[in-house]
């Protein structure tokens, strides 16, 4: 049986505090900010006291938590012997810096989000240390989904408005509070330390409304054959090209994913002098026309229609013949932050049909 905590909504910004100095140590806690733009948008803040947030599905997933969209990986000088030229000193020093963070308020697809970056960054031949070192630090607190949107297919991929994949702790909206409850060892763990009401007597409430939720979902699609159905199509020009003609191969989709995971890596400065030069890695877009760009001016994807072929094929066919699993968690946001409206449902629904 699992600890199970309860919160008036009144008292989240006290939570929160207490949440800063969580497992004894100074925590970063992103929380979802309502950001009015032109279109109005939520994206992760860290929390300061006084500061207003919304519970509201984030525009921009909490990926930043654990993949910046830039960092630096080492910093380096080089030195001159003044008396030989010739002779070269570099000096290399790694970024080590990493602050413990807690993302607070997100949804079951951003929580499965990190699991399925988890994969390639951790489980490969190699782990990632930037990436190890702030996952290991990182603590999940995720709100269920007491609805979904016209834009949700979580559920479509081994998801759901519930799910407690990548969670470390679970909170349900019940009647004036949230019920919390852990679904890991670390959740286990934070809510021992916090001073908050047992959950037992909101826990049927709780089970009511995920229960609610998950019987609005409409039966999913049988998605069983699509990765070798992708893997069939990927010589066919003429689908991809019918697929992909509106898009503008901005790179949106990409940005506004949670699970996607490319970079590029670039050096600023030389290193000479005072100021160090710095080895940055920075997202970046297989949706990109210079993704694929090499030295020699080849392009092995040259073709927005090449492009969406890789993105597809990745997230629901060479992913899982890699790790088991799609590596697309049904968030929806690309649909909803596409400029022309192209959604992924509709091109695997395609693609997997005979
Ligand atoms: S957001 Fe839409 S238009 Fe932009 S690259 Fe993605 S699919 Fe194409
Ligand atoms: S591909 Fe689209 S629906 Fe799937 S995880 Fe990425 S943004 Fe969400």
């Amino acid at each position: 049986m699992s600890t199970t905590r309860y919160v008036e909504q009144n008292a989240l910004p006290a939570l929160l505090e207490a949440l800063r100095t969580a497992f004894g140590q100074e925590q970063r806690i992103l929380v979802p900010v309502l950001q009015p733009a032109v279109k109005e948008s939520v994206v992760f803040k860290p929390w300061q006291l006084g500061m207003a947030f919304t519970l509201k599905k984030a525009t921009v997933p909490p990926k930043e938590a654990v993949l910046p969209p830039c960092e630096t990986l080492v910093q380096y000088k080089r030195t001159k012997n003044p008396e030989n030229p010739a002779e070269l000193t570099l000096e290399v020093t790694e970024e080590t810096h990493c602050q413990p963070t807690i993302v607070f308020g997100c949804r079951p697809c951003d929580a499965r989000g990190f699991s399925i970056l988890d994969r390639p960054y951790l489980q490969g031949p190699f782990a990632d240390p930037y990436y190890q070192r702030r996952r290991e630090s990182l603590t999940v607190i995720t709100q269920t989904c007491n609805s979904t949107g016209n834009t949700c297919f979580c559920h479509w991929t081994g998801s759901g408005p519930t799910h407690p994949e990548g969670s470390d702790v679970l909170m349900t909206a019940v009647e004036n509070g949230y019920w919390l409850e852990a679904v890991s060892p670390r959740g286990e763990k934070l809510l021992a330390a916090l001073s908050l009401a047992d959950g037992a007597p909101h826990a049927d409430a709780a089970q009511k409304v995920r229960e609610n939720v998950n019987a609005t979902l409409e039966p999913a699609p049988d998605l069983s054959k699509t990765q070798a159905r992708l893997a069939a199509r990927f010589t066919d020009a003429d689908f991809w090209r019918d697929q992909t003609a509106r898009c503008l191969s901005c790179g949106g989709c990409t940005y506004f994913c949670p699970t996607c995971y490319c970079f590029n890596i670039t050096d600023e400065g030389d290193g000479y002098g005072e100021n160090p030069g710095r080895r940055l890695r920075t997202w970046d877009s297989c949706m990109a026309s210079h993704f694929t760009r090499e030295a020699s001016g080849h392009n092995s994807r040259p073709n927005t229609q090449d492009r969406m072929r890789n993105r597809i094929s990745h997230k629901f066919s060479t992913y899982p013949e890699t790790w088991g699993t799609f590596s697309c968690n049904g968030c929806g946001r690309c649909i909803s932050n596409c400029p022309v409206c192209l959604d992924i449902r509709a091109i695997v629904l395609a693609a997997t049909s005979d």
